[in-house]
């Protein structure tokens, strides 16, 4: 279950209530490009480092997110960022 409580699961398939983005915190090696790309604010870079020794990147306003993508496809670390996108 999705710890924003975005997600249903209904009938094997996952739907989405509203579009929303989670980074997986150890996979992060905060290099920031997510931060950057994203043109709502809705993250940022966590002052705590991760087991990797980095500060990671972290969401800062889910409500701003989108779920363009963009983060997704900026980020260089497989598995670091998920994005959950509406279904029409
Ligand atoms: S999916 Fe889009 S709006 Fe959401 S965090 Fe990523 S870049 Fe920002
Ligand atoms: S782009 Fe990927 S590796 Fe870089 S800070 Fe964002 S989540 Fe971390």
């Amino acid at each position: 279950m999705c710890p924003e409580g975005t997600l249903v699961d209904e009938s094997e398939t996952l739907t989405v209530k509203r579009p929303s983005v989670h980074l997986h915190f150890e996979l992060c090696k905060g290099c920031g490009r997510c931060v950057v790309s994203c043109p709502n604010g809705v993250l940022a870079l966590s002052g705590a480092y991760n087991k990797l020794g980095y500060h990671a990147a972290k969401v800062e306003d889910l409500s701003a997110c989108t779920g363009c993508g963009i983060c997704f496809y900026a980020c260089p670390e497989p598995g670091a960022i998920t994005v959950y996108r509406k279904q029409k």
